[in-house]
């Protein structure tokens, strides 16, 4: 693997090199951000290059540390709780044993915690008793969406690395060389990821079939405006079905909404759904005056009165209506 892998957080990459190159590697690391950032390849590239033998400023994939890495089977790097579940004490125990024996390879072990929080209080507290006193030959990474969820006293212990949101237009030059894709698919996916990097790979590769349905809500909010509100009723069932994933729906509308505002004040450029732009021009000669915002406001509140328990049907009519109004 390359750091160039992973898209955006050159910060991170670049204080990780400098630490390996001037030999000031951290025995503990937290990588905390939200779940899809690109924490756990940015920890196996930073682990390829402690396990590197030519390491300069990116691991060389050719040495047998890089080959071992990379096929998966390095006996210096551990993956912890790979299946991102509960970490039980015993699992902690395994860890704390192997670290206090030298590496069967390299000059260093790694370790790759997944979900640390996910430390029982026992684990926590078992694994708190190795960082007190480090073996120097071993370094830890653990990976977290909140390192308030870990206890105080590992978080001190650690050096923490925070993840940050990646620019959209990374996620676009990343997208269009690394899966090939389009610049029209590439700016969609850049859009709806929110700048986390996982979710617009997964969006590329239909993974999460997020392109389709967005096409089928627009084609749904198009049928919504143009019908009386007996549609409202007609949805029920459809919307009902979809409960699980109303805030993929909400989001798609709220893009939409912006869309056509978009268009409506000669915006075209900015315009994300692009191969709707027809529709979003017809939208927004319906649209009376400038009521996005409200409409956006709407939404919002749609989706956190839906989270806070308020009755889902009553939500969603509402919501309905609220759309309805603005474009009759
Ligand atoms: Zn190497």
């Amino acid at each position: 693997m390359l750091y160039s892998q992973v898209a955006g957080q050159e910060e991170i990459k670049t204080s990780l090199i400098k630490s390996i190159n001037s030999n000031q590697v951290s025995h503990c690391y937290i990588f905390e951000g939200p779940k899809g950032m690109g924490k756990y390849d940015l920890a196996l590239v930073f682990a390829q290059s402690l396990l590197c033998q030519n390491f300069t400023s990116d691991p060389c994939n050719i040495c047998s540390g890089c080959v071992k890495v990379n096929t998966g089977n390095h006996p210096d790097l551990h993956i912890i709780n790979n299946d991102e579940t509960t970490i039980r004490r015993e699992e902690i125990d395994e860890v704390i044993e192997s670290i206090y024996k030298k590496p069967y390879e390299s000059d260093k072990k790694v370790y790759i915690i997944k979900n640390a929080h996910e430390m029982t209080a026992q684990a926590a507290n078992t694994f708190l008793k190795t960082l007190e006193e480090p073996p120097g030959d071993s370094v830890i990474i653990l990976l977290t969406y909140n390192a308030n969820l870990l206890l105080p006293t590992i978080v001190s212990r650690c050096q923490t690395v925070k993840f940050r949101k990646v620019n959209k237009e990374i996620i676009k030059t990343y997208l269009k060389e690394n899966y090939d894709t389009s610049d029209e698919i590439a700016d969609l996916a850049a859009e709806y990821s929110k700048g986390i990097l996982n979710r617009a790979v997964n969006i590329v590769k239909g993974n999460d079939n997020l392109l389709n349905r967005r096409s089928e809500i627009i084609q749904l909010f198009d049928k919504i405006i143009n019908s009386d509100s007996e549609i409202i009723y007609e949805l029920e069932n459809y919307f009902e079905e979809n409960k699980d994933t109303i805030d993929i729906i909400i989001e798609i509308l709220m893009m939409w909404i912006r869309d056509i505002t978009f268009v409506k004040n000669n915006l075209n450029d900015l315009v994300i759904n692009k191969d709707f732009k027809q529709l979003a021009t017809a939208h927004s000669r319906l649209m009376k005056s400038d009521n996005a915002n409200y409409l956006i406001e709407i939404l919002q509140k749609t989706s956190d009165n839906i989270k806070s328990y308020v009755n889902y049907k009553l939500a969603i009519d509402n919501m309905l209506l609220k759309i309805q109004e603005v474009f009759k």
